[in-house]
């Protein structure tokens, strides 16, 4: 029964749940109705009074169909909130019409009906409700003045509708003062969210290059320190220093030194799987951390980042400008520990700098390339 009104959509289902509500007001209003045409207190015959409760009832069930087949979210404001208080608005007012000099009680209803959209709608909306509800009155008591005075008290009337009228209008100003607030409170938590975003891609990444900063590096490292223990897998940590930087920067300025290391980056990201991670660890010192590779995978990854740099052409920048990195290798399960495995990483990278820079490094005796 539950699944035949409510989909897995969270937001359609609290729709529905608004729209249930509504249904039940109009159960209460229909059950009144009813006594009051039982005590004679309503002009139309059985048959009228049926035909405009089936009718209301038709166009209510309707809604019930439009949302929960989804055609709601069409519209602009798929609660269709107003289109649902518009429709009760017009039972409301047809049983005021048809009500005898005590359908001034039938404006209570419209209150309870009003109060539906009070959180939730912006002032035009609430306006446009509030005063449908007092032209209709004020239309109904003028049409009732003119052809059938006798059923009603002109002057009891008009009070009563200026009395609707003001209340309405202190419910449209406080209710969308209460609307106002709750955008205000929902941009705030929206700015909030994007400035915590903001933060901890400020806390992770490397602003220069966009890669991991160190500390992120560092975390991430334990994290797979432990699965590496757990499992049988390994990992490979590669340290990278750029050779001969302070002389490119001499050169050609600290900005094409930038672009240098943001184009290393490039070539990092390009070249590791998305499951490794690339940090710039400060300066023009970058580490990988290959993840479940062996030391053979992590030669040809690091032989190919530093053919790519080497082979890099950047005479757009500047004709005579070419860099080149050093690398120096080691598997976590050589050594079983992080700072172990980091300090063998960056001794084999000097290693790499002693026989000349431009070589990857991955045991204490041999070079692979260069
Ligand atoms: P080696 O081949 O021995 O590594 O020599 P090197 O010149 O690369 O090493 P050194 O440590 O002497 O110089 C590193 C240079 O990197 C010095 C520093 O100014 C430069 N550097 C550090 N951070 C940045 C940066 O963010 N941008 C630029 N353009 N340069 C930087
Ligand atoms: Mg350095
Ligand atoms: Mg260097």
């Amino acid at each position: 029964m539950l699944s035949l009104l409510f989909t897995d959509d969270p937001k359609q289902s609290l729709r529905m749940l608004r729209h249930l509500a509504a249904i039940l007001s109009l159960l209460a209003f229909t059950i009144a109705c009813a006594f009051f045409f039982h005590k004679g207190l309503i002009f139309a015959s059985e048959e009228t009074f049926t035909s405009i409760l089936l009718l209301f009832w038709a166009g209510f069930l309707s809604f019930t169909v439009i949302i929960r087949s989804g055609l709601n979210q069409r519209f602009k404001d798929p609660s269709l909130t107003v289109a649902q208080l518009l429709w009760g608005a017009t039972f409301l007012l047809t049983s005021i019409y048809l009500m005898n000099e005590w359908r001034g009680l039938m404006l209570m209803a419209y209150f309870a009906m009003f109060s539906f959209g009070f959180f939730k709608l912006p002032f035009r909306e609430l306006l446009s409700v509030a005063l449908y509800g007092i032209l209709g009155y004020a239309l109904i008591i003028l049409y009732l003045f003119l052809k059938e005075p006798e059923r009603l008290d002109i002057e009891l009337e008009l009070l009563q509708l200026l009395a609707f009228s003001i209340t309405l209008s202190v419910m449209v100003y406080t209710g969308s003062s209460i609307h106002r607030l709750r955008t205000r409170a929902r941009n705030q938590y929206v700015a909030l969210q994007q400035a915590l975003d903001l933060n901890s891609r400020l806390a992770t990444t490397d602003d220069l290059t966009g890669l991991y900063n160190r500390r992120y590096f560092m975390e991430m490292l334990s994290t797979q320190k432990a699965v590496a223990e757990r499992s049988e897998s390994d990992f490979v940590l590669c340290f990278c220093d750029l050779d001969h930087f302070k002389h490119i920067n001499d050169t050609f300025g600290h900005h094409t030194g930038d672009i240098v290391l943001q184009q290393f980056a490039t070539i990092l990201n390009n070249t590791i799987r998305e499951i490794d991670y690339a940090a710039r660890f400060g300066g023009e010192e970058f580490v990988i951390l290959l993840v479940n590779t062996d030391i053979e995978d992590a030669k040809k990854v690091s032989e190919r980042i530093r053919q790519r740099l080497a082979e890099y052409n950047f005479s757009d920048i500047a004709p005579a400008l070419n860099a080149t990195v050093s690398i120096g290798l080691a598997s976590f399960k050589e050594f079983n520990t992080i700072q172990e495995t980091l300090m063998t990483a960056d001794d084999r990278m000097f290693k790499a700098k002693e026989q000349g820079r431009n070589k990857v490094v991955f045991d204490d005796a041999e070079v692979v390339a260069g």
